[in-house]
């Protein structure tokens, strides 16, 4: 086959053949199509899009250009299990996975995570979890397959030979601006979930001035690619449009959000506030666990089950899988105690009023600094580092409160610190109640 023909096709708007397709993945695996072509591809894609048939050929040609799991081969006592997962699509301080995932064990059901690592000015799973101790990732598939039997879950990073394609296109996609396109985003995602051996999957799409995708109507339309595409490959799958325009919870930065996530989990919160401020993060939680729970067959009433969850993370019960997932993983949850303190630099409100925005983007990419996430891919990532937010919006306060807590290794320069004053934008009056953070569920 010759490429240029192909990115001609594309060019010109016709639909590409299942040949044709993997012949371009194929080539991007093995690199033996140079980046200059894959990217005129990409953008050909980009501004002519790709039909359901064609970005179904383009999901399975990236799941096949790796490794694959199939944990009830690999473990036949998961037989009679549903094995579910969830999948966000990023946002500031998202440690909803660290929560959900000891839920939906209490919930019967089993969960082989495959994470990723920070991207842009949202938080990864993989980052957070690496900051426990220990904690180890890269786990062989035959150990997994027995966590998923015996701890009911297993949370892995993804490897290098999970769609190698896609690591390949991803990062073209990301300095030839071609990222924004529904059928490459929906096969990125999608290949590697139907590569991870999960059966069921939870989407939870965000929109809002913290997300990938600002509005809702993009966040909607991204929902319905992903779980078209998901059945489309023969996974059972449901959307969650959630709202990211302040940071979930209270906590941002690595270890901060496993320690937020287990104040969360004991229900046992280091002040009034924290708790107050993780009401909305734990909502959510639920509502994804029991999303999980219906798609997975444990449970059949949303509301009862949501109900459920609320009960269960009140009893703390849910903290022992918890616990003993970070065991059986390498992990030591005494870290904190172990972990090198950063030094703490307060933040004071500089006038009175309301909070009416905490703005989540501009304070993720301010994080980035204190080693949160990574600019470049080989930036190293601070575990201890973080930002701890002590007031929520309509919160009232009077200057000089104390509005958040800077966790950082190094010494921060005033007009820095002034910056994140910046993203607490105060009102003169209380703003309206903005409701649950869950729009919409997408079937
Ligand atoms: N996350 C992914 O894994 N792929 C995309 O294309 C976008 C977000």
């Amino acid at each position: 086959m010759i490429v240029s023909e192909i990115i001609r096709k594309k060019r010109e708007g016709q639909a590409h053949t299942q040949e044709e397709i993997n012949f371009i993945i194929t080539g991007a695996a093995k690199e033996s199509i140079p980046d200059y072509q894959l990217s005129a591809w990409l953008m050909s894609v980009f501004f002519q899009s790709m039909s359901e048939q064609e970005t179904l050929f383009l999901t399975q040609a990236t799941k096949n250009s790796g490794e694959s799991y199939n944990w009830k081969k690999l473990n036949p006592k998961l037989q009679n299990f549903a094995l579910v997962d969830k999948h966000s699509t990023g946002g500031v301080g998202d440690k909803v996975s660290l929560v959900i995932v000891p839920l939906a064990i209490e919930l019967g059901i089993k969960v082989p995570m495959m994470s990723g690592r920070g991207l842009g000015h949202t938080g990864g799973t993989v980052d957070k979890l690496l900051s426990i101790s220990g904690f180890k990732m890269d786990i062989a598939p035959e150990k997994a397959a027995l966590l998923l039997e015996e701890v009911g879950a297993c949370m892995l990073s993804q490897t290098e030979r999970l769609c190698p394609a896609d690591k390949k296109l991803y990062h073209l996609r990301d300095v030839t601006a071609t990222v924004e396109s529904y059928p490459l985003i929906t096969a990125s995602i999608v290949s590697k979930k139907w590569a991870e051996g999960c059966e069921s999957i939870v989407f939870d799409v965000k929109y809002g001035e913290g997300a990938f995708m600002e509005s809702k109507e993009k966040a909607e339309t991204l929902a319905s690619w992903l779980i078209k595409e998901s059945k489309l490959a023969g996974l059972k799958a449901r959307g969650l449009l959630t709202r990211m325009e302040e940071p979930l919870g209270t906590c941002i930065g690595n270890a901060l959000e496993v320690e937020e996530s287990v104040w969360i989990l004991k229900n046992e919160f280091p002040s009034s506030i924290h708790k107050e401020l993780a009401q909305d993060l734990q909502k959510l939680c639920c509502q994804t666990a029991a999303q999980m729970a219906l798609l997975g067959g444990t449970r059949s009433d949303f509301e009862k089950t949501v109900k459920e969850c609320e009960e269960i993370l009140s009893s703390g019960k849910a903290f022992a899988h918890f616990d003993k997932l970070v065991r059986a993983q390498g992990g030591n949850l005494q870290w904190f105690e172990e972990l090198p303190r950063a030094k703490s630099f307060d933040l004071k409100a500089t006038k009175d009023g309301f909070v009416g925005d905490i703005q989540a983007r501009k304070l993720g990419l301010l994080g980035l600094e204190l080693g949160i996430g990574r600019k470049k891919m080989d930036d190293k990532i601070i575990p201890s580092s973080g930002i701890e937010i002590l007031v929520g919006v309509r919160s009232k306060i009077t200057s000089g409160d104390c509005i958040a807590r800077i966790r950082s290794h190094d010494a921060l320069e005033k007009s820095y610190l002034n910056k994140i004053v910046d993203c607490f934008v105060i009102h003169d009056t209380c703003p309206p109640r903005n409701g649950d953070l869950l729009w919409k569920i997408l079937h």
